[in-house]
């Protein structure tokens, strides 16, 4: 599960402060899906950035698992995240490089696993979210949405506790939308994880067990 108590974050100081979060609370269950909406610039990707620890707060608590971040050095963070986290990014961060096979087996083998059974779980995995024919594009010759989809078959591959996805349906059409986010939803529910999804599709947030929204610097209830 995911817990942050009282998490406080802004930017920059003096006239330029920026205050983002203010006293920040939010519980995610293992198994339980919650959806984050709200507007362009409200702190949706600060808030995902610090539950992933990929940011620290100001102030306050980001719990992982268990385990109370906030003490950690960045190599205890850096371990608790690869352990612990599936990140889905914003504006995803594939590898050009490499196929899409390689970019699913790669976190596997950071992890210790052999290059045989890192490809065969990346292979169940592009087959459950139906782009296995792609297994061997780069991801220039991949559609937005397939490498969308590419993105949470890695976030997925390591068997994350809490998976976080930032908006991993923007700029995808409203059907290929609902295909990418009812597979990420499945995987979610498969792996029993903790997740925290940002979205501005109403629509997709409906389908998640709970809504949340930011107001004030304050996660709150949300209701569509
Ligand atoms: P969007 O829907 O457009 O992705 P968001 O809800 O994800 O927006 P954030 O990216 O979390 O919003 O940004 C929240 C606020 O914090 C914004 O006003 C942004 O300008 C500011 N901000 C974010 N990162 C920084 C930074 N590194 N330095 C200064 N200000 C920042
Ligand atoms: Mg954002």
């Amino acid at each position: 599960h995911l817990v942050l108590t009282d998490v406080h974050r802004h930017y920059g100081q003096g006239d330029k402060t920026v205050r983002v979060l203010e006293a920040a609370n939010l519980s995610v269950a293992s198994g339980e899906l919650v959806a984050l909406v709200a507007p362009s610039g409200a702190g949706k990707s600060t808030l995902l950035h610090l539950s992933g620890l990929l940011e620290s707060p100001q102030s306050g608590e980001v719990e992982l698992m268990g385990i109370k971040t906030s003490h950690l050095g960045d190599r205890g963070r850096t371990q608790l995240r690869r352990s612990t986290v599936g990140y889905v990014y914003q504006f995803h961060h594939l590898l050009p490089e490499f196929t899409a096979l390689e970019n699913v087996s790669m976190p596997q083998l950071i992890a210790g696993k052999s290059p045989a059974e890192a490809d065969k779980r990346s292979m169940e995995l592009l087959e459950l979210l139906g782009i296995a024919a792609r297994a061997s594009h780069r991801p220039a010759e991949l559609s937005g949405g397939e490498q969308q989809r590419v993105a949470i078959a890695r976030a997925a591959a390591n068997h994350p506790k809490v998976i976080l996805a930032d908006e991993p349906t923007g700029n995808l059409d409203p059907e290929t939308s609902d295909i990418v986010f009812g597979a990420l939803a499945d995987l979610i529910k498969n792996e029993g994880a903790a997740a925290l999804i940002a979205t501005h599709n109403h629509d997709l947030a409906r389908r998640a067990d709970r809504i949340v929204t930011l107001k004030g610097g304050l996660v709150v209830d949300h209701t569509l």
